[in-house]
């Protein structure tokens, strides 16, 4: 994704810098081993400006992974958030995505090196869509990747910089054979999920989803699983098959990125008839009025920025 980087600026480790001069030494442990945690954010319009979504769980979760790699960033949870709406301001954005990232110093050489410092950057750009637009209705194609998801269970569940490798060679592999997204799945051969995004299927007007075990908890995949359920509808989350996914009556994904965007064939077969279904419809609408501000009972998942 290119951005337009002219006059925008990224915060790191407390201070706005150019665009163009936020810089990583050569040397950090992070570029050399993955050590280092990272979140991926949206911030929505609204009429009463910019919003970020779940802005807490996103934060809490950064923390979480820094935590798995005993990695202890050197700010408060309440800075980082009011960092991230900072530098939505900073940048006159109303809306976009937001990258904070936890990465290691250089202060020490080799992969033993210990009491490295901590250093967090944040950066946000324009981001109104991830895919084409017209994949909300047409939906996407996924193929069954070689690639399995999260051999180690430290990794589960965390956005540990290291673990997306696999990610990026799944999803590669799936472009590589005209595919919009690759379906991971872990070692015992269930559906795990796409490579930044969770999955679900809906069967029989029963929407299902694989259990976090050797999946990311999205932050997205709460949310739906909380609109569903207030919409009476059943989510059951359980270790599903390949089969399960060519037989579902409808399948979409979920996440910061593609919000809910449904999957309509799958290693070239349509998924049902071929088209978004209805349950994926209607979420996707009440995630849509949600993320704008216009849901009243969901308005304590967006944090305004000014
Ligand atoms: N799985 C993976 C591997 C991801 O990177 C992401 C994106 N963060 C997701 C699922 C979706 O998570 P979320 O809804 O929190 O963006």
């Amino acid at each position: 994704m290119f951005v337009n980087t002219e006059k925008k600026l990224i915060w790191q480790n407390g201070h706005f810098k150019k665009w163009d001069e936020s810089s990583v030494h050569i040397l950090s442990h992070t570029l050399h081993y993955g050590t280092g945690v990272f979140e991926g954010v949206r911030a929505y319009q609204t009429k009463d400006g910019a919003a970020i979504f779940r802005l807490n769980e996103h934060t809490n979760r950064l923390y979480d992974a820094a935590d798995k790699l005993n990695i202890v960033i050197p700010f408060s949870k309440k800075e980082l958030n009011y960092a991230q709406c900072e530098i939505l301001n900073a940048n006159g954005l109303d809306e976009g995505y937001i990258r904070p990232i936890v990465y290691l110093g250089n202060e020490g050489l080799g992969l033993r090196a210990k009491d490295l410092s901590v250093n967090v950057a944040i950066a946000a750009w324009e981001w109104p869509s991830y895919m084409d637009p017209k994949a909300k209705e047409d939906g996407i194609s996924v193929i069954k990747s070689s690639h399995t998801q999260y051999e180690n269970p430290l990794h589960s569940g965390h956005k540990i910089i290291g673990t997306y490798f696999s990610n990026t060679m799944a999803l590669h592999e799936a472009l590589d054979k005209g595919a919009d997204e690759a379906l991971m799945m872990d070692k015992n051969g269930y559906i795990s999920e796409g490579s930044g995004e969770n999955i679900f299927i809906v069967k029989e007007k029963e929407v299902f989803t694989p259990k976090t075990d050797h999946c990311l908890n999205g932050i997205t995949r709460k949310s739906v699983i909380n609109i569903a359920n207030n919409l009476d509808i059943k989510v059951i989350e359980k270790n599903l098959n390949y089969e399960d996914l060519v037989n579902a009556d409808e399948a979409f994904f979920t996440g910061t990125a593609v919000e809910i965007t449904p999957i309509t064939t799958l290693d070239n077969l349509k998924i049902a008839d071929g088209k978004r279904g209805p349950i994926t419809s209607l979420l996707q609408e009440n995630f849509q009025k949600i993320i704008s501000g216009n849901h009243p009972k969901y308005k304590d998942w967006l944090t305004h920025t000014k």
